[in-house]
């Protein structure tokens, strides 16, 4: 099984680095890289001289989980915190890890529909609520990467390299501002500054809570406008801005100065889907049910005996499997290998 496994995996990372898509990151001997097999991440504290050597590595150990740090370090390969490795600078990226939404009727661990598109919708309300109109990017200056689960990884990657300069030399205390903003953590309703006003507005009058939104959008006391609605009327205020503020951002991925992040275009090693970058525009049809799928294994056949208890269904590319199914694509294989599904395969 093991070796059926591992040969699937290294035909896709043969082709991502014929196609040059896999990710070689900038600086790369300046880079820590992790590795997992069965688990995420096992190894960590590896780095290579350059990119040839990285590639070989891959095609050689052909892991299943791939992390590079997004951090530019002098010392990647010593072990310990950020001082040991001699950290010089660090890309920023949003991690938005989702967890199961009250629609989805599976495991923790299982995805479908419902959660996969509260992943997007959460990807890009982060984007279009915060990172186009009040931190005044737009969308050369992000790079969207879909975890290859549930999540998404947005990179600030802003074309002003005196932005980027910036922005990657913050300390610990300045990134953690940045999702402190977006979970709305230091919000005080009696001086709000206008971007959230702007947010709480907009959604109100979208919700139909509220008929006119330049009250809120011209006075940064919104506690003394809010207190003159009737009671029921102030409780459904209170309860879409402490909806404003539930999306699901890791925090420590952004603080943490050594943490890695998936390889772009790397395989998600629970699901066996591409950790695909997507464009703005890509990411609003987005379906990583058949998008982030590697065509190829859509065209490798495994009968198979699914021998365990487990009462499950994925629709992959447009087929469904179940604990039923005798017939599975490799897609489907590294998924239900990778959330731990027992099957024989007959060979
Ligand atoms: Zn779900």
């Amino acid at each position: 099984m093991e070796n059926i496994i591992n040969r699937l995996y290294k035909k896709y990372y043969l082709y991502a680095i014929k196609n040059n898509i896999l990710e070689v990151p900038e600086f790369i001997e300046y880079r820590e890289f992790g590795y997992g097999k069965k688990n995420k991440v096992d190894n960590r504290n590896i780095s290579f001289k350059n990119e040839k050597e990285y590639k070989s590595w891959i095609l050689n150990i052909v892991p299943y989980h791939i992390y590079k740090s997004l951090a530019i370090m002098r010392y990647p390969s010593n072990s310990g915190g950020a001082d040991k490795k001699g950290v010089i600078r660090r890309e920023i990226a949003f991690d938005l890890d989702i967890k199961k939404t009250k629609r989805c009727n599976h495991d923790d661990n299982w995805i479908c529909k419902y959660c996969l598109e509260e992943g997007k919708k959460q990807t890009l309300y982060l984007i279009e609520e915060f990172l186009f109109p009040d931190f005044g990017f737009d969308e050369e200056d992000i790079k969207i990467v879909f975890s290859g689960n549930r999540g998404y990884h947005i990179y600030l990657s802003p074309k002003n390299e005196n932005i980027k300069e910036i922005i990657e030399h913050y300390s610990k205390d300045e990134r953690r501002f940045l999702t402190s903003y977006i979970l709305g953590e230091n919000l005080t309703l009696k001086n709000v500054g206008f971007g959230w006003r702007r947010r709480i507005a907009k959604k109100l009058k979208e919700k139909g809570i509220i008929k006119n939104e330049k009250k809120f959008l011209n006075n940064k006391n919104l506690e003394s406008i809010i207190k003159k609605y009737k009671e029921t009327t102030q409780n459904k205020i209170y309860k879409t801005i402490e909806e404003l503020k539930s999306i699901e951002l890791d925090k420590k991925v952004m603080e943490d100065d050594i943490r890695l992040l998936r390889v772009i275009n790397s395989l998600h090693g629970y699901t066996g889907f591409i950790v695909k970058e997507l464009t703005y525009k890509e990411l609003k049809t987005f379906n990583p049910l058949k998008d982030a799928i590697f065509e190829e294994f859509e065209n490798i056949f495994f009968d198979v005996d699914i021998v365990d208890n487990k009462k499950f269904s994925i629709e992959i590319n447009g087929k469904k499997y179940t604990n039923k199914s005798k017939k599975l694509t490799a897609s489907a294989l590294l998924f239900l290998y990778g959330h731990n599904i027992k099957f024989n395969i007959h060979t």
